[in-house]
């Protein structure tokens, strides 16, 4: 068997409707992983449940607004229904700064949204999970991943995005901290930062030409990235192989940070 077979695993991939989140939930259940996927859209997760590859791994979808504690803890609670067990946790769910302006115009609503899906978001899913994994871990079974989807932005000064790059450092953060807490129970955790990725947040962007004529040359590998990018990395980190690999920032993104 396979190293990287993950048969009988089951994963958590919120934001796993669209973008990266769908990228991570397609490569994961390709190598026969359980995916429950969650997103406020219930039209948008039922179309990306219908883009599994029929294998060995069943689909789950689950509407959830991970801002929410209530509704990640029911959450939470129809995937243990589901499957009896999760194994890993990708809180991948999180929001685009929606069009730079000046710090000092910064306003406390659009602060505090930031900050409510992009880090309370990834606390309430990585607590529910945790309390679960940690439960396991005391009866023996000692199994559980916990990943952040961060960003280059928090390593970078990014002007005029401050509420999205602090959200993201602190995500880098929890990781380490959580990495060092959690590993007598078996736990890892790791944030993933991917560079300039095509989806959904980043459609409008892409498009405009003065954009892409000044990044595209920053990219070594002249491309930008795609969601699939992010399906070895995910398999990876559910597998067996990455037990001794913790406390770890990812790093995906064509090369830009070597420039
Ligand atoms: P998308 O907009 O395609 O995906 C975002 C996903 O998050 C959607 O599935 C959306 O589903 C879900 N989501 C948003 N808010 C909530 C919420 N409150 N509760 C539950 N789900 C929510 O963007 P990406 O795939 O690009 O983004 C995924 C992650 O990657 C984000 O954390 C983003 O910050 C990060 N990232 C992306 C980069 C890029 O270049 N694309 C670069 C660096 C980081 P729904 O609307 O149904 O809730």
């Amino acid at each position: 068997m396979s190293i990287f077979d993950l048969t009988g695993r089951t994963a958590v991939i919120t934001g796993g409707n669209g973008g990266i989140g769908l990228g991570i939930a397609q490569a994961l259940n390709a190598q026969g992983c359980n995916v429950s996927i969650w997103g406020r859209n219930a039209e948008k997760n039922k179309s990306a449940a219908a883009t599994m590859s029929a294998g060995p791994g069943r689909v789950h979808t689950q509407v959830c607004d991970v801002s929410d504690p209530a509704s990640v803890k029911a959450a939470m609670q129809a995937t243990l229904d589901t499957f009896g067990r999760v194994h890993g946790c990708f809180a991948n769910a999180g929001i685009g700064g929606g069009g730079r302006r000046a710090f000092i115009d910064r306003t406390e609503e659009e602060w505090r949204k930031m900050f409510a899906t992009n880090l309370d978001g990834v606390f309430h899913v990585f607590q529910a999970a945790a309390r679960h994994m940690t439960e396991r871990a005391e009866a023996g079974d000692k199994f559980g991943r916990l990943v952040a989807t961060s960003s280059l932005a928090s390593l970078f000064g990014t002007a005029r995005n401050e509420h999205y790059a602090g959200t993201k450092a602190a995500l880098n953060a929890l990781c380490r901290a959580l990495a060092v807490e959690l590993a007598r129970y078996g736990v890892t955790a790791n944030a993933i930062l991917p560079g300039w990725i095509k989806s959904d947040m980043t459609a409008g962007i892409m498009e405009n030409d003065k954009f892409v004529a000044n990044v595209m040359p920053r990219i070594p590998v002249r491309r930008f990235g795609e969601p699939s990018d992010f399906g070895g990395i995910a398999v990876y980190i559910m597998s067996k192989a990455s037990s001794y690999h913790t406390a770890d920032c990812f790093v995906i993104d064509g090369g830009y940070t070597a420039f």
